[in-house]
């Protein structure tokens, strides 16, 4: 017989007990691993993490099955020596949790078995959620929400939970929903009616105890489906977080929670609508523009400095501008820091604007470039943006 007796392979919800100290060893400054002749603590296994609770009153922060050596109680600011009888009591609200993932899991992933013949094939909890790797190919909402359904069906039936210990021989007999990891003797989980597998974890006496199941969200990894979700009190918990975040969504959008995503939909859509009509605004302005700046200009050549104008606009404008024949745009604009040029020419109209870009964004500590029609560019020597601009209009040819 192993070092250390499981009590909660019997019972899972045994969470105070008496045992004996078997062996005590020194781990890094002031931590000690405990071994007793019999627990009742889950060490950290099969995808479930291990228990936590006290020892005479000291913190067990972890568990380690040890395998024949028994189970490793992690514990610090403890004394003990082999030979005393302590007490363990292990957290029951830390140990329902994992019992209800737990227990959710084995119910989930026979659902996707029964309903799809799609296995699992690990299995993990999370600090707030779990995760199921299941060989399905082509995951679907409703494909997902069937077997979320059945699984719930499932719970609420509160179909009792039973340990069965079998032989190998015995259990080559039974419909098994996995193969078992190891030889010899197995522990099986029946869910009665629904489930048989061999597992060593901690389970719900019953499935009503693991109250809801509720999946996340999924996604395709290495040729099998990931599935995420939430058992019981992790449940509740997620519901809370995601009806607020939906009603703070709906408030943005002072519609109701159930209305926002319809609201946000057509949201989206006048948002769209309204850029196009930005742009259809912003062409007839910048065709405004270009006729009053070429009222002023002289022989078809318009040179403007504006404050603050990006680059786009900028370019909307030589194009109107460039539009009308025989014209040249020398177009300017300066922030804080930057200086942008723009410079074009209508098809008929002389002038490499790309030559003249590049010596232009030279005096402007910057680069730019473009093609003989169109060029841009800026620089961050701002306070000589009139010499570069008298520059480019030198080289021009047309000197003001
Ligand atoms: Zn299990």
């Amino acid at each position: 017989m192993a070092v250390t007796e499981r009590l909660y392979y019997s019972d899972s919800h045994l969470i105070e007990f008496d045992a004996r100290v078997v062996d005590v060893t020194d781990r890094v400054s002031g931590w000690i691993a405990i071994v007793l002749d019999r627990t009742a603590f889950y060490p950290t296994g099969g995808g479930q993490p291990s228990d936590t609770g006290t020892l005479n009153g000291a913190r067990v922060v972890e568990c380690i099955d040890d395998g024949d050596n028994g189970v490793l109680h992690v514990v610090q600011g403890m004394m003990a020596s082999p030979g005393a009888v302590v007490r363990g009591r292990v957290d029951w609200s830390r140990r329902l949790d994992h019992m209800q993932q737990h227990t959710g899991q084995h119910i989930l992933s026979q659902a996707f078995v029964n309903l799809f013949n799609a296995p699992t094939k690990s299995f993990r909890v999370l600090e707030t959620s779990c995760e199921i790797d299941v060989h399905l190919n082509n995951p679907t909402t409703d494909i997902i929400e069937r077997a979320v359904e059945l699984a719930n069906n499932v719970v609420w039936e509160d179909r009792a939970i039973g340990i069965r210990n079998v032989t190998s021989a015995e259990a080559a007999e039974l419909p098994l929903r996995k193969e078992p990891a190891r030889d010899g003797d197995l522990r099986l989980i029946e869910i009665e009616g629904f489930d048989l597998t061999p597992c060593g974890g901690t389970h719900a006496y019953r499935t009503g105890e693991v109250g809801m199941i509720a999946v996340r969200s999924w996604e395709r990894a290495k040729g099998l489906t990931r599935i995420e979700f939430v058992g019981g009190m992790r449940a509740v918990a997620d519901y809370r977080k995601v009806n607020r975040s939906a009603r703070e969504v709906a408030a943005l959008f002072s519609t109701g929670r159930d209305d926002a995503p319809q609201v946000a939909a057509q949201m989206v859509e006048e948002h769209k609508e309204l850029n196009r009509r930005i742009r259809v605004l912003e062409e007839l302005a910048a065709e405004v523009e270009a006729e009053r700046l070429l009222a002023d200009a002289s022989e078809g050549v318009v040179v403007q400095v504006f404050d603050g104008r990006d680059a786009e606009s900028l370019k909307k404008l030589a194009r109107a501008l460039i539009a009308r024949p025989a014209t040249v745009a020398l177009l300017a604009s300066r922030d804080k820091d930057t200086a942008r040029l723009v410079f074009a020419r209508s098809a008929d109209a002389l002038g490499d604007m790309s030559a003249l870009m590049r010596e232009a964004c030279a005096m402007l500590e910057g680069r730019g470039g473009g093609k003989p029609e169109l060029a841009q560019g800026g620089g961050k020597n701002v306070a000589k943006l009139d010499t570069a601009l008298t520059h480019a209009l030198t080289l021009l040819g047309r000197d003001s």
